[in-house]
């Protein structure tokens, strides 16, 4: 059969690399070139996947997904099948680090692009770069597709992989879907950094090592240990991301509601403990507040810390559990999430109802979805590379 591949990203490539092995396969890419956001990914380290990812823990309830439809995805194509898929396919070298992040070995978002492009190259999958799909037709037989230069091509079936608007400029992909009547779920910017009502402006830049939780309308939702970074408009770092990912989850079900973190910064120890700490602190320190938090905390947090909790330019014995309950529970109201210039994924997408088990189109037979801009997000740490492939792999073994 003839294939048409529509988008040349994770998705768009672990399809062809798996129908070529039966198939006639073509992937148009409107970019230069194919992968583009999986070189961009995990900051040029490419984290492919995470061994969280197993068929055991998706069997548990999990929030590294924001549907059942998702999970069940993955779950056919779980962190086994795809390390095996790296090492017997790809000839891909990988590493896990200490939070079971997956990398490729070389540590370059290139070599995984490569082993893909490599594998594609091999079995005669046709790539064009340079190529914008802008019209699929459904016809008698198959599908007409309209590209580039009021080119078309025929096809028996096509796999839709065109990506979503995080990071992606004029993003109009699914205009493509309009004449087939598929239902779009709401999109909303995620793993994104958090606007907060309260910033603190000389921490810009600054990072701390902390406990977040994250409380919607006042009851505990989420709590994760984590790199906060402050930020001018608020907060930043990976744990911060995944606090966005509930909150825009949230948000594309319609949910409306109120947030805040709080950030522990002592979460190692109980509040008692970091009385004690302090405490110990006046034999060494003195009570001076300006040195009084030197070898604790950096300077710039020191400072914030002296302004909240009103501290004199000395240090009383009363002011020990102020501070210490401070530290333990800094609050920060979130006031929205930053869009999606700024989000690694979308939540939302095309609606999982309008596929089968095997992401083909119920209205529109022989036409499959893939990756991205399906109605699915992961949260950080190769969740969302991995449901690419698991997607990829899943239609393109259907077609
Ligand atoms: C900065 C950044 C870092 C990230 N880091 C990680 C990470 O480390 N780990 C992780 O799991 N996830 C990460 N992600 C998310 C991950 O990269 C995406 O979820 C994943 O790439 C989605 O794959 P995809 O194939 O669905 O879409 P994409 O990779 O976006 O591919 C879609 C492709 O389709 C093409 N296309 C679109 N429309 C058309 C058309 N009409 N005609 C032809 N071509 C078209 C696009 O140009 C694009 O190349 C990161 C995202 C960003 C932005």
């Amino acid at each position: 059969m003839k294939i048409a591949i529509v988008g040349g990203g994770a998705a768009g490539l672990m399809a062809a690399v798996v129908a070529c092995q039966k198939h006639n396969v073509t992937v148009f890419e409107k970019q230069n070139r194919v992968g583009k956001k999986l070189f961009a990914s995990g900051n040029g380290k490419c984290n492919v996947t995470n061994s969280i990812l197993t068929r055991q823990n998706l069997s548990k309830p999990n929030d590294f997904y924001n549907c059942q439809r998702a999970n069940d995805v993955v779950s056919a194509f779980d962190y086994d099948d795809f390390m095996s898929f790296c090492k017997n396919t790809l000839a891909l070298e990988t590493i896990v680090d200490s939070q079971g992040r997956v990398y490729p070995r070389s540590e370059q978002s290139g070599s995984v692009l490569d082993a893909f492009r490599l594998r594609c190259q091999k079995n005669g999958v046709k790539i064009c770069d340079n190529t914008d799909v802008y019209r699929i037709e459904k016809t008698a037989k198959g599908f007409k597709l309209h590209f580039g230069q009021e080119q078309t091509a025929y096809f028996d079936k096509v796999v839709f992989c065109v990506g979503s608007s995080a990071q992606t400029r004029n993003f109009n992909s699914f205009d493509l879907l309009k004449d087939f009547k598929i239902n779009l779920t709401k999109r909303q910017a995620s793993l994104t950094p958090v606007k907060t009502q309260k910033v603190w402006l000389p921490l810009n830049g600054v990072k701390t090592k902390c406990n977040v939780t994250l409380y919607q309308n006042g009851q505990r939702v989420m709590s994760e240990n984590g790199e906060v970074l402050f930020r001018d408009y608020g907060l930043s770092g990976i744990v911060i991301f995944n606090v966005s990912a509930y909150i825009a989850r949230n948000i594309a079900k319609g949910v409306d509601a109120k947030y805040y973190v709080s950030l522990d910064l002592f979460n190692e120890i109980t509040q008692k403990q970091l009385e004690e700490k302090l405490f110990e602190r006046f034999a060494v320190c003195g009570n001076e507040s300006k040195t009084f938090f030197v070898g604790l905390l950096c300077n710039k947090l020191a400072e914030e810390v002296i302004k909240n909790c009103k501290l004199a330019e000395i240090i009383k014995k009363e002011d020990i559990s102020k501070i210490a309950k401070f530290l333990k529970n800094i609050r920060f109201d979130v006031s929205g999430l930053c869009g999606e210039d700024k989000g690694q994924v979308v939540s939302g997408g095309i609606d999982f109802a309008e596929t089968d088990e095997n992401l083909q189109c119920k209205k529109v037979p022989g036409l499959y979805f893939a990756g991205e801009c399906l109605d699915a997000d992961g949260l950080c740490g190769g969740f969302n590379l991995h449901f690419a492939f698991a997607s990829g792999y899943l239609a393109g073994k259907s077609l």
